[in-house]
Parts: structure tokens; C-alpha cells; sequence
């Protein structure tokens, strides 16, 4: 069948496909350890599903304006002035159908064919899938462990052409728990002017921090790059509301524009109901949202410890998001049976097969000496799940 050849070269998500496997298996009855997850393992907190259900008794339940109702795009004006001392109108605010879909549109908007878009490696896995539907190329380029898998200003750039028209940047990031400084954030935010790219920002995971460290957002650093930065945004991990679907966008009134028209020819307006919700979510209390991080930082600290103290493992202390990306490729070349591990998804393979515990393996991030971890399940799941992974490569 002769399907569009720009659909040809997209890969499904392989971190959808690994719970697809982990599920199949667990309906056959195996005990399956999960550390698959990319969404917190809590329910939504109750003043926001009872918002939900106050609109649902409301009749609030047909279309809004395309890019979202006015008190949400409020409260976003709101959130973006007390968290990261960013002043934007409504004009500069659009809702999207999750903060997959404002990167999405985002892309779509900024790039096309013949343009180069850098994404720092690893790389939140629909980065690159995304830019090549734009049809303009991805540039990976990688970071080290060494240096926290933060891009270096050096690194940037060389890999900078005539061609390049934006970079991807993810603080902190999924898979690796990194994050960049302010020092960092400046260097960044001076190249990408001075040779005049778009910066997206991801910064989906801002709220959820550890141990002190400071989430810059790189619009705020000056007017020239808050004038270059699409900042992406959303409710789904700082509220655990991934399925309400509701991400938000702040940039330029151009880009933000033209971004309504794609959403008014594609999905029209983001849920009412769950816009009621992401109301409160930004606007109400906030202490379920600081348990969660509490209970992130005690797992974070048992899972890095354990994995640290196992042999040809060497995990990076994440300072943010509810992953953890240890480097396992001291056991590339060592035999198992008569399996040989010789590279990330042989040893997803292997785990799961062996150990029963599903894991993402880092190629999918664009980092094949890497696996990743995520802890949004309990610490119950945690201990036995490290004692399962201990074994299985000790073996
Ligand atoms: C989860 C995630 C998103 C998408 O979140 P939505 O549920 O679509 O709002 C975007 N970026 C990163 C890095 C993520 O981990």
C-alpha cells in the first residue's frame, strides 16, 4: 500500500511500545516489575478532578476558543510571572492537546525542508520523529555523562550551519534527570542569538526538583532570546494529569498564531472540561504536587544508590524528573546462557525475559550505553525490582 512518504521514516514510540510488551505480558499472568512509565504513579489530586466534576455539572462541555478559555491562559500568564519572572499577554499563550502536541505544533509552525533543527542526545525520544514530519532534518548531538548530559556551548557551536534553524532543549530532561544552571542557560541563550535560531524549551518537568537545583527558563534571560524561545509547558507530570491532556505554549504572538490556525484546522480546542481543570491544577493549592516531589526525591535517592552499588553499573544523580539513566555498558560482552548482551535492547530483553522487570533501553533516546529507569511506582515495586535486576545480572 502506497502510504505518504513523509509517514514512512517515523518510528512508533518504542517507550509506548515496551508498556504494550510489559502489559501483554502481565495478561498472561507473569509478575511483571514495571519501570517503563512515563507518567507519576498518583492519582490526580482531588481539588482538581472536583473542578472537573463542578464543569461536568455545569454543562461546561462544549467547544471554547481554539487555543483555550481565558482563565486558563490567566492562570498560564499567572504561573509564568511567579515561577519564572515572565511576562507574556494572551496574545503570546496558546493550549494544546498536551505539551506533546504544543511541541508538535510548535515544529511545525518554525521548520520545514532544508532547515536543521539540533537535539542534544539523549533526547526525549519524540524529539527528532517530530522534526522529521516537519520535514526539515534532526542534528543529534551528543552530551556526556561526565558533564551531567548538559550541551555544551562549544559543542553547540560547531554544530551550528548555515542551515540551522533551531535547537530542542529539554530542562530537566527526560531520560536523564540532567538539568542546566543558569550560567548554563546564559551561554546557550548568547549563542542562539548571535546566530539568530529558535530555542524550544521543554519544561515539562520544571516543578518536579531536588536537592536545591534551579530551574531557569532560557526566555528569561533577556528580551532578544525570550523573542527566539518557544517555551513548552503542561499539567501532565507536575499534577499527574497525563490523561487530561493539556499542555500550553508561550511565545511570540506570531508563533503562537499561527499555531491556533494549525490547531483550528486539526483538533480545534483543547478538553473543556480538563481546561477547567488545569484552572486549579495552576491556580489551587499546591501541597499534593510538593508531596509528590518528596516522595520522588526518597526514591530517586534508594534507586541511585542501589543501582551505583552494583557491579558494571554507574548511574548520574539526577537533580530532576522521575528517571534514572544508568550507564551498563561495562557488561557490553558479557554472556548470559547463551544470550550475549551487546546493547541496550538486548539487555531490555534480557530483563525482561530474565530478571521479569521491564526497563526503556537507552537507544531509544538516542544513548545505547544506557538503560533508563523511571521510579513513578512504589517503593515496594523499587526494592523488588533492583533485587530482580541485581540478581539477573549477576548472574
Ligand atoms: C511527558 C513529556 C512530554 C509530553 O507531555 P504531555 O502529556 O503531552 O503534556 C513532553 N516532553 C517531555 C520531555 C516529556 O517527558
Amino acid at each position: 500500500m502506497n502510504i505518504a512518504k513523509r509517514i514512512q521514516k517515523i518510528k512508533p514510540s518504542m517507550t509506548l511500545a515496551i508498556s504494550a510488551k510489559a502489559s501483554a505480558m502481565r495478561a498472561e499472568g507473569i509478575d511483571i516489575i514495571g519501570f517503563g512509565a512515563g507518567e507519576p504513579d498518583f492519582d490526580t489530586p482531588e481539588n482538581i478532578k472536583e473542578a472537573a466534576v463542578r464543569c461536568l455539572n455545569e454543562g461546561f462541555t462544549k467547544y471554547t476558543p481554539v487555543g483555550g478559555i481565558d482563565t486558563l491562559k490567566e492562570a498560564i500568564i499567572a504561573k509564568f510571572k511567579r515561577d519564572n519572572g515572565l511576562n507574556y499577554n494572551k496574545s503570546g499563550i496558546i493550549v494544546s492537546c498536551g505539551a506533546k502536541h504544543s511541541i508538535y505544533n510548535a515544529v511545525q509552525v518554525l521548520f520545514e525542508e532544508g532547515d536543521e533543527v539540533i537535539i542534544p542526545a539523549p533526547y526525549w525520544v519524540s524529539y527528532p520523529e517530530i522534526v522529521a514530519l516537519s520535514g526539515a532534518e534532526p542534528v543529534i548531538v551528543e552530551t556526556s555523562q561526565e558533564n551531567g548530559f548538559r550541551l555544551r556551548g562549544e559543542d553547540l557551536n560547531r554544530s551550528i550551519t548555515s542551515r540551522t534553524k533551531g535547537i530542542i532543549l529539554n530542562t530537566p530532561s527526560n531520560p536523564t534527570g540532567g538539568g542546566y544552571t543558569k550560567e548554563d542557560i546564559e551561554e546557550i541563550a548568547g549563542i542562539a542569538v548571535e546566530r539568530g535560531i529558535f530555542v524550544i524549551s521543554d519544561e515539562v518537568y520544571e516543578k518536579i526538583i531536588f536537592d536545591g537545583f534551579k530551574h531557569t527558563s532560557i526566555a528569561s534571560i533577556g528580551n532578544e532570546i525570550k523573542d527566539l524561545t518557544v517555551v513548552i509547558n503542561g499539567v501532565s507530570k507536575a499534577y499527574s494529569m497525563t490523561g487530561w491532556r493539556i499542555g500550553y505554549t508561550a511565545a511570540r504572538k506570531e508563533i503562537v498564531s499561527a499555531m491556533t490556525r494549525i490547531q483550528s484546522q486539526s483538533t480545534s480546542n483543547p478538553v473543556s472540561i480538563s481546561q477547567k481543570a488545569a484552572v486549579e491544577a495552576l491556580n489551587g493549592p499546591q501541597d499534593t504536587a510538593i508531596m509528590m516531589v518528596k516522595e520522588f526525591r526518597k526514591r530517586r535517592d534508594y534507586i541511585v544508590e542501589r543501582l551505583n552499588s552494583m557491579e558494571g553499573i554507574s548511574c548520574f544523580k539526577p537533580f530532576g524528573a522521575f528517571y534514572v539513566f544508568p550507564n551498563i555498558s561495562q557488561l557490553y560482552g558479557r554472556k548470559y546462557g547463551d544470550r550475549i548482551i551487546e546493547g541496550s535492547l538486548d539487555m531490555a530483553d534480557y530483563l525482561i525475559q530474565e530478571a521479569k522487570v521491564s526497563i526503556v533501553p537507552g537507544i531509544a533516546f538516542g544513548a545505547d550505553d544506557f538503560i533508563r529507569l523511571s521510579y513513578a511506582t512504589s517503593m515496594d515495586n523499587i526494592e523488588k525490582g533492583l533485587d530482580r535486576i541485581e540478581k539477573a545480572i549477576n548472574l
